[in-house]
């Protein structure tokens, strides 16, 4: 009895040590997880974010209201309105995205003949209601002017693989 008393103590001190161990190990490895949102990890060039419209640098839209954009999402998520300027130029008078239905598959940023509608880098856009995530082209614009940096350097390291 004693013995067998004796083995059993000598395998939990086994197990301990294996177990002390492993704790050990993974102490100091480093750690899978982030400490989100003070930590965030890398982003692809190519992920699909908030989307947004943006200008040529002399401030101009880029948006020439083709509606390609509007006619591939296959969400049925974009609405656009257009009318030609004094200047004879086409340019939207109204660029709405449902950001409710959009499904984020970048179809209309692929299909824009000007790189104007993009799916930029934030995905920080969570909002309390559903009306917030109805954007129109005031929202996407300012949106473009915020990224617009990310999203040049973005498309530019995407550009060989295009
Ligand atoms: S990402 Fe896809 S679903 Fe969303 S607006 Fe663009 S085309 Fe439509
Ligand atoms: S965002 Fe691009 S694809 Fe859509 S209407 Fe404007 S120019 Fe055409």
């Amino acid at each position: 009895m004693a013995r067998i008393a004796q083995a059993l103590k000598g395998f939990m001190l086994l197990d301990f040590i294996k177990a002390f161990g492993l704790g050990m190990k993974y102490y100091f490895t480093p750690k899978a997880t982030l400490n989100y949102p003070f930590e965030k990890g890398p982003l692809s060039p190519r992920f699909r974010g908030e989307h947004a419209l943006r200008r040529y640098p002399n401030g101009e839209e880029r948006c020439i209201a083709c509606k390609l954009c509007e006619a591939i999402c296959p969400a049925q998520a974009i609405t656009i309105e257009a009318e030609p300027r004094d200047d004879g130029s086409r340019r939207t008078t109204r660029y709405d995205i449902d950001m409710v239905k959009c499904i984020y598959c970048g179809f209309c940023q692929e299909a824009c003949p000007v790189d104007a509608i993009v799916e930029g880098p934030n995905f920080e856009f969570a909002t309390e209601t559903r009306e917030e995530l109805y954007y129109d082209k005031e929202r996407l614009l300012a949106n473009g002017d915020r990224w617009e940096r990310e999203i040049a350097r973005n498309l530019e390291l995407d550009a060989p693989y295009r």
